[in-house]
């Protein structure tokens, strides 16, 4: 007997019809002989349909964690509503099920209301109910934070819930169910020429998640690696009786065929900001990224290049797209601090990286990366580099063009068909 815990995510639990083909696949393992836990997401919109609620509600209370932690209350409870159903649909099916609230785990996290991060999870009660032949249904995405109240993990945090669970109660396996049947060279829904990746390293996915792949959240990577929980990412569209062998993430010694080049990871939302004629001195750049450090927001990819005029720099960054308005208002606010003259944002820009262990070992990747570009008439803006990966800032517009065509560049496209066939 093994432990598994499961994962769907909203599109498989969309509608009660698909809650149904999800009770298929548990029964699958359940029938198997296994203890199983099921993590389920919030049903298909309905996250951003609490979410949209909050914000109509509007924001009158002054201090933001007090809005944050109602926040949290409210979106909370979609994930509650699936496991409830599905638990029930078991029960009617003669298995013994139950549905878990994160409190009632407990699933214990920190107090960052909106974005809480995993602290501890006790994982003996829901591996005993689990052992007894009881299926936890777990509401995925919400915990506790040591102020008491109900929190939420971030947006996609219901693969974290499912990761740390898996970890906590010591699974053989952590099946993340999904809507694509697999981690893909590229978003699949960008180019018909994608491929499924069959085995990829901790830190490739790692990379992808932090990058922008919606398909895992970055934390449940991070959380996988560190507690070396073997993840599948599968297809809950697929017959339950024969799913098909989905992506295996795993240690980078147990690939045997290895690209230089993994995937192409675009990332839609983005914005950059520039801070035009900033003094050329020590702690200017200091002042900025302190002032942003303090509002709580997340910087990536900074340039400093010279101002027109002499002793003045500019400075640009980039941040996610929602965090954009309160960078610039942070820095509008500094202004007579930093001692800047203009500044400048922009929102039509994303983010494509390409990613791969093997680049540690193998010149030309960026080479490669920027002559494609060149050759298509891709302005770059911005790049930043790491062991693993190249990513640049261009326009938009020409995003999911510069996917395929560094999609094909790599040698990453599926092949063609031949005459024959
Ligand atoms: P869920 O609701 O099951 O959590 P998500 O929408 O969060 O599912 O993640 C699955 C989606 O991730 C897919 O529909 C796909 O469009 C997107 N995606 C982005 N990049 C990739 C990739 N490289 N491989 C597979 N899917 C990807
Ligand atoms: N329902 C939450 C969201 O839409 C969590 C998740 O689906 O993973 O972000
Ligand atoms: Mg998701």
């Amino acid at each position: 007997m093994a432990r598994i815990v499961m994962k769907f995510g909203g599109t498989s639990v969309a509608n009660l019809d698909r809650i149904r083909a999800v009770s298929a696949f548990v029964r699958r393992e359940v029938d198997a002989g296994h203890a199983v836990a099921v993590v389920v997401s919030a049903m298909a919109g309905e996250t951003n349909r609490l979410v949209s609620l909050c914000h109509e509600v509007g924001d009158p209370v002054p201090a933001l964690d007090a809005r944050d932690v109602e926040y949290d209350a409210v979106v909370a409870s979609g994930e509650q509503v699936t496991a409830g159903l599905l638990a029930l649909m078991m029960q009617n099916l003669g298995y013994r099920a139950r549905s878990w609230h994160g409190w009632q785990i407990p699933l214990k996290t920190d107090n960052a209301h909106g974005k809480a991060r995993i602290r501890d999870i006790d994982g003996e009660v829901i591996g005993t109910a689990m052992d007894n032949g009881e299926i936890a249904i777990v509401a995925g995405f919400q915990g506790v934070g040591d102020d008491g109240r109900i929190s939420t993990l971030g947006r996609g945090g219901s693969d974290t819930s499912a990761v740390a669970l898996a970890a906590a109660v010591g699974a053989d396996r952590c099946d993340i169910y999904t809507d694509v049947d697999g981690v893909y060279t590229t978003d699949p829904r960008l180019t018909k020429h994608a491929r499924r990746i069959s085995k990829i390293s901790f830190e490739e996915m790692l990379e992808m998640a932090s990058l922008g792949a919606k398909v895992l959240q970055t934390r449940s990577v991070e959380l996988a690696m560190a507690f070396k929980v073997p993840v599948r990412v599968l297809s809950s569209f697929d017959p339950p009786d024969a799913p098909g062998p989905g992506t295996l993430i795993c240690d980078e010694e147990d690939i045997v065929e290895q690209n230089i080049v993994t995937t192409v990871t675009p990332d839609f939302n983005e914005a950059s900001v520039t801070i035009l004629a900033v003094p050329d001195e020590p702690g200017r750049a200091a002042a900025i990224f302190n002032a942003l450090a303090d509002g709580n927001i997340n910087i990536d990819m900074i340039v400093q290049s010279a101002s027109r005029e002499a002793g003045f720099a500019n400075i640009s960054f980039t941040t996610k797209e929602a965090d954009l308005e309160q960078a610039v208002e942070v820095l509008r606010n500094e202004q007579p601090k930093i001692g800047f003259k203009a500044l400048q944002s922009d929102r039509n820009v994303a983010k494509v990286s390409v990613i791969g262990t093997g680049m540690k070992s193998h010149a030309g990747v960026a080479a490669t990366m920027f002559r494609t570009l060149a050759e298509k008439g891709i302005n770059i803006q911005n790049i930043s580099t790491s062991e693993i990966k190249i990513s640049v800032l261009i326009n938009a517009d020409a995003a999911e063009y510069a996917v395929r065509v560094l999609h094909e560049a790599y040698g990453l496209d599926a092949p063609k068909p031949t005459a024959q066939n």
